[in-house]
């Protein structure tokens, strides 16, 4: 089992890239059926859902766009609870079915401030499609469409995520390593 250390941190592998792979193309097939003959935006939400959103969009078949808009709610290891503005919206949105595409969704308070920024603009729809889901740290009622893969409420770094800066070019997840 590989470790690494970032910031003088241990984290251990914890989830493979075929795992990942296999994850994102099981979303991929349920949003191509799901969006059939529709025309959906894409937002993907910086900066951790950059390698989720290459990976993902690369087995979307639909005549789809893909726009990028940036929150930032976290510093180092705990959530500050604090969430802070959306920059980047340029699109009109109205009429249009949105597929929000995250990282991770923790506790559900920066999905749900998103919601709270797009909801109000006309969309004809707007679900969420997430890497990872902590379903058991969650806190909103709102449902989540897409979760590729339920995680545990472990730290974790890697494909995206990342821990004050480092890691998000991992190719695999890790894990904190408490021992
Ligand atoms: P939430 O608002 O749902 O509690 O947290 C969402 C944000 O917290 C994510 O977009 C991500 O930036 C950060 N986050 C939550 N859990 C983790 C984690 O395990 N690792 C990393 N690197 N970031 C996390
Ligand atoms: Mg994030």
């Amino acid at each position: 089992m590989s470790t690494i250390c970032l910031h003088n941190k241990q984290f251990k592998s914890h989830i493979s890239d075929e795992t990942i792979d296999a994850a994102i193309l099981n979303v991929a097939n349920l949003i191509n059926q799901d969006y059939k003959n529709k025309k959906p935006l894409f937002l993907g939400i910086l900066n951790g859902s950059f390698l989720f959103v290459a990976d993902l969009l690369r087995k979307i078949d639909l005549e789809c766009e893909i726009s990028f808009l940036k929150i930032s709610s976290y510093s180092g290891t705990s959530t500050t609870g604090e969430v802070k503005e959306l920059v980047g919206l340029n699109e009109d949105i109205s009429g249009r079915d949105l597929i929000i595409l995250e990282d991770i969704v923790d506790t559900g308070l920066t999905i749900d401030s998103i919601f709270k920024s797009l909801s109000g603009k006309g969309a004809n729809s707007i679900e969420v499609a997430t890497l990872l889901f902590k379903p058991n740290a969650y806190q909103m009622q709102y449902p989540i469409k897409y979760k590729a893969l339920e995680v545990g409420n472990e730290f974790l770094v890697g494909y995206g995520l990342d821990y004050d800066g480092l890691g998000r070019n991992l190719k695999n997840i890790y894990i904190i390593n408490e021992d």
